[in-house]
């Protein structure tokens, strides 16, 4: 990950300040002073009383050895020329300058940075209408707040709108605790996983990672194709009553809309190569779908023991719509505790609770 040097945030500042320094100390001065008037008059004049006022330095003055002095001297002829500072009792008192280190980095950020507020207002309005309408999206897109615990947790979800009345009306709702399955010979899946662009997303419930085509797997003589896959902590999924640290859910649609998830368990162990690149790739908001610069394989996630279970079940968040094909691989592959405490930041519990299973047929590869 690249992360800044510690040296680089001063650095920036200092640019900044500089960047602030070439549009004029005299524009400076006068905001201090509370002159409103707008910037570019004082910015264009901003140049020539510099000049004339390096001009004016007493041969002495540029002589001088220290840096300090020089600047002292440098800016006295600056305030001489730019008028703007003669009010400002409290002006002249910024501009003291004795702190400042090298000559090349002339500006104290203090001394002109603290005379910027008066000027910048609608710059200062631009993040906040960004924040708002980050928060407005997710609400436009038509989500609706439901959680994994209290008021809007799994008990509610049902009756939150009508939509999600499988919620709580169903009758083959997942996450099941697999038990006693079926012991037959079932067809090997036929994944077809490649290396492949992505984008993740924090979309409120969970890490979800939305595949670029070109991945689908092959069950019951179907061809499903790999939209996206995400993450729950601990597992949905249990198998004899256990749960597991997480699980990775692999959503695929077929040609007519019927879905297909594969549930990978997830226990502590080696790091997950696929897991590192996702989280490589978070997203600083939520809500925001950010692109990848670089590919992931969705088949190292699977495990090398390719047997399953599987059986008919739903969505296990809103609207919870049944019809889903599961296929829950039996071997966990691993994930680190790094990996595992990543996640937890984020999302500590999003696992729904288990459904019951009763009549329901599963099966498994023997
Ligand atoms: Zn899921």
């Amino acid at each position: 990950m690249s992360q800044l040097p510690p040296l680089s945030r001063p650095t920036a500042a200092l640019f900044a300040c500089l960047a602030l320094v070439a549009a004029g100390a005299g524009h400076a001065a006068g905001a201090a002073s509370g002159d409103g008037a707008t910037t570019r008059p004082a910015r264009a004049s901003a140049a020539k009383p510099e000049a004339a006022a390096r001009e004016r330095l007493p041969a002495s003055a540029a002589a001088a050895v220290d840096p300090v002095e020089q600047l002292r001297a440098r800016l006295a002829g600056r305030l001489a020329a730019g008028k703007a500072v003669a009010g400002g009792a409290g002006g002249g008192a910024n501009l003291q300058v004795v702190n400042v280190p090298p000559a090349e980095s002339v500006v104290a950020p203090e001394v002109l940075m603290r005379p910027r507020p008066a000027a910048p207002r609608p710059r200062a309005a631009a993040p906040a209408a960004n924040a708002s309408q980050t928060g407005s999206h997710g609400s436009s897109k038509g989500s609706v707040h439901w959680s994994y615990s209290g008021e809007v947790g799994p008990q509610a979800w049902g009756g939150i709108r009508p939509e999600f009345s499988a919620c709580a009306r169903g009758e083959r709702q997942s996450p099941i605790d697999i038990r006693e399955g079926i012991a037959v010979d079932l067809e090997p899946i036929q994944f077809r996983y490649q290396p492949s662009g992505f984008s993740v997303i924090d979309n409120g419930h969970t890490v979800q990672v939305n595949m670029a085509p070109g991945n689908s797997m092959e069950i019951g003589g179907r061809r499903y194709e790999l939209q996206q896959f995400h993450f729950h902590r601990p597992s949905e999924e249990r198998i004899d009553g256990r749960q597991f640290d997480m699980s990775v859910h692999l959503v695929h649609k077929d040609p007519e809309g019927r879905m297909a998830v594969v549930g990978v368990l997830l226990g502590k162990g080696a790091a997950q190569p696929v897991v590192q690149t996702v989280w490589n790739n978070l997203p600083l908001e939520k809500h925001q779908d950010v692109r990848a610069r670089v590919q992931l394989d969705p088949s190292e996630l699977l495990p090398t023991d390719r047997r399953y279970y599987t059986y008919m079940g739903s969505l296990t968040t809103p609207p919870c719509s049944e019809g889903v094909q599961w296929v829950v691989m039996r071997e966990p592959v691993t994930a680190s505790p790094d990996q595992i405490d990543i996640f937890s930041r984020l999302y500590p519990m999003n696992a729904r609770p288990v459904q019951n299973a009763a009549g329901r047929r599963i099966l498994q590869s023997q």
